[in-house]
């Protein structure tokens, strides 16, 4: 038998953390089969009136402290935030929004959740981050839906108290493909304790958590087999450390560290979620924890409309305001169409999330791609209507009389999401994956190379009574419009569109399939272009649905419509152009160069610019023996100096 490669041991690792089964509909999974049922989707559920009062009443609270109290760019220049607002908010319940009400904290939905993150988000990257990596990733999640009854009375009342928690997977070589988690958790001899040894690197609230969920490779004493699973781990433990406080281009004023468990014993009873199953935990976690991005995409797109509307109007070059020049008029179309789709996209996977009549894997995952990716588009489009402004920080624009607008800081800000909870690209090879599965299913033994030629034909047999009937109904014009008829009537256009753009789809997945066979999987840009397409047509249906809800809101507010259509175009547009790189492309060509490009075959390219010499050398004698990226690239493994203890390493503002 051929020995395992790491990329497959990798492909198993994610394979087995994977949840297999569909037990409620997917709409947008729906589509890629070319099956359209907008019933999931619709009417769009309105936030409960009571809840809805309450969330009202504390974004207002929200929003007068953080206008008051709270100064961002500060924060953001001083890589701080100040002692006395985390307590405020604190207290606010800034912090205990998904901790529920019967152990004190304000127990929110998933809808006032995003409307909070919302306000925050728009006025502070930074505090966006302590509040999401705390209770979208940190212990309050993964606690509400698999923790013990006695893990919630221990911690729920601890954190309903002011304990702040954060989520601990990565490690300096363990990024996007979690299989080759280093951290081990071994259980004692008398099975009463786990001995925690390894790094955690970039872990958000990691330098001032009470509490994290650390991520750490296990053996089940039973079986023998090898998994991760998931602690939770008090960080006055013996044996923790703080090593390094990161410092990052935006959000500066998180409090991420290098952490270093070495022999943290740990009570037995911390085990989360079962042993060797932390990976399928952070999935779970992550289906609801991931919208937190969504809400901060909005609430940063949102802003930057405000922003680029008003310079827009009142910024007059070449004659006439600066938005009515063609090209700034169609980036200011762009940004308010798609902070609109943003916002939509983000409430209606919310509200799905609280309903929870669909499962919503592929919409939160799709929601994390495409309103991360917008975000930053839209940011830097912005920057560029700013001009000058946009590049200037807000406070030398005010210093010098003029609206202190962040643009720079938010552009900083949101660059991190396209990468972290699951980067573009883990996204795209995610949702590929969800694409594929019903066909795989059907037809998956066909192309197994290991599956013997009688079982080949039996699998055939059954694929082909599937696929001949299905094959033709894709190419059907026809719409049924049952699930969207009481939507109102000029809505339904997006539906049918929608519905018959899916069948495309599905039609063109179906090809690349018979084309590609089983190197489909290796062809990343086809099948991110398949994605692109998929997650452009859920988010027509998530505008079309939003759109019904701000038409019953305002009736007879033309602009409704008018941002729809605008939106359609820009998501169609997008959706044509994919279609025919689908069908055209050069990515062999452009592969083929890079492979050179990564094996020194094309070194002249970066001559004439300043020697290696000129960048920062790593620097071994702060990470006691601590492996780093780069230590293999520096043919060392840096064994030699001392590690900052917790408090020192906490304590001061970075320059
Ligand atoms: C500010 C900040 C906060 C963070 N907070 C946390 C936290 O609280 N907890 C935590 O555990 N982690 C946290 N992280 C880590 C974050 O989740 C990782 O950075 C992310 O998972 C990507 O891993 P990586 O940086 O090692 O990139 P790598 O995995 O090294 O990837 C590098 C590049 O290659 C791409 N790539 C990787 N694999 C593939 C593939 N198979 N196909 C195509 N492309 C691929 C990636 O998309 C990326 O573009 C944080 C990071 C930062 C910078």
């Amino acid at each position: 038998m051929s020995k395992k490669t790491d990329a497959d041991i990798s492909r198993e690792v994610a394979e087995s953390a994977r949840e297999t089964e569909w037990k409620k509909p997917s709409f947008a999974g729906s589509l890629f089969m070319g099956n359209f049922d907008a019933s999931p989707i619709l009417p769009f559920a309105e936030q409960d009136p009571e809840e809805k009062r309450e969330t009202d009443e504390f974004c207002a609270k929200l929003d007068d402290y953080l206008t008051k109290h709270y100064a961002a760019d500060k924060v953001d220049e001083e890589g701080k935030i100040p002692e006395q607002n985390i307590k405020d908010l604190k207290e606010l319940g800034l912090f205990n929004m998904k901790i529920p009400k019967e152990y004190g904290g304000l127990g929110f939905s998933q809808t006032a959740f995003t409307r909070a993150a919302m306000v925050v988000a728009s006025h502070c990257g930074s505090l966006t981050a302590w509040m999401s990596a705390h209770q979208s990733i940190g212990v309050p999640q993964p606690l509400k839906h698999f923790g013990t009854q006695e893990q919630k009375e221990k911690y729920f009342p601890m954190m309903a108290k002011g304990a702040l928690s954060a989520f601990a997977l990565t490690e300096p070589d363990v990024g996007s493909d979690p299989a080759r988690v280093a951290t081990t958790a071994e259980l004692t001899d008398d099975g009463k304790h786990w001995i925690i040894n390894g790094d955690k690197l970039w872990t958000t609230n990691g330098v001032i958590a009470e509490l994290l969920v650390v991520m750490a490779q296990t053996t089940d004493p039973d079986t023998g087999r090898t998994g991760i699973s998931a602690f939770i781990v008090e960080t006055d433990t013996p044996g923790f450390e703080v090593i390094h406080r990161c410092e990052f281009m935006g959000i500066r004023a998180i409090e991420n560290g290098l952490l270093r468990f070495t022999d943290v014993k740990i009570p037995r009873e911390n085990l989360i979620g079962g042993l060797n199953k932390g990976l399928k935990l952070a999935l779970a976690t992550l289906n609801t924890g991931r919208l937190t991005l969504p809400a901060a995409a909005a609430g940063g797109a949102k802003l930057a409309l405000r922003i680029v509307r008003k310079f827009g109007q009142t910024r007059k070059q070449w004659g006439q305001e600066i938005g009515k020049h063609d090209a700034v008029s169609g980036k200011i179309s762009y940004i308010a169409a798609h902070s609109f789709a943003i916002d939509a996209i983000a409430m209606l996977v919310s509200s799905m999330a609280d309903e929870g009549k669909a499962d919503i894997r592929i919409e939160a995952a799709m929601a994390k791609l495409f309103t991360t990716e917008h975000a930053w588009t839209l940011l830097d489009e912005m920057v560029q209507i700013r001009g000058g402004r946009g590049y200037e920080t807000a406070r030398s624009l005010s210093e010098r009389g003029e609206m202190g607008y962040p643009a720079e800081r938010m552009l900083r800000d949101m660059r991190i999401n396209r990468i972290l909870e699951g980067s573009t690209e883990i996204m795209h090879l995610f949702l590929a994956r969800e694409a594929l599965d019903p066909h795989l299913k059907k037809g998956g033994k066909i192309l197994d190379p290991k599956v013997e030629v009688g079982e080949k034909l039996v699998a055939f047999m059954k694929a082909g009574a599937f696929y001949a009937p299905w094959y033709i109904t894709r190419y059907s014009p026809f719409v049924s419009t049952e699930s969207f008829e009481s939507e109102p009537q000029p809505l339904h256009k997006y539906y049918k569109y929608v519905a018959r753009t899916s069948r495309k789809m599905a039609r063109t997945i179906f090809h690349k399939m018979n084309k590609h066979v089983a190197a489909l999987e290796y062809k990343q840009r086809v099948l991110g272009r398949i994605v692109d397409i998929g997650t452009d047509l859920f988010s027509i249906s998530a505008a079309a649905s939003f759109a019904a809800y701000h038409m019953k809101d305002k009736p007879g507010d033309k602009s409704v419509l008018k941002v729809m259509e605008t939106y359609f175009t820009f998501a169609k547009q997008r959706i044509d152009n994919n279609f025919v790189e689908l069908k055209k492309n050069y990515d062999s060509e452009q592969r083929s160069f890079a492979l050179d490009v990564i094996s020194d075959k094309a070194l002249w390219l970066e001559e004439g610019t300043i020697s290696e010499a000129g960048t920062l050398q790593p620097d071994f004698s702060k990470v006691k023996g601590g492996k780093t990226a780069d230590s293999a690239a520096a043919g060392k493994n840096g064994k030699n100096g001392t590690a900052k203890k917790k408090d020192e390493a906490a304590a001061p503002a970075p320059a």
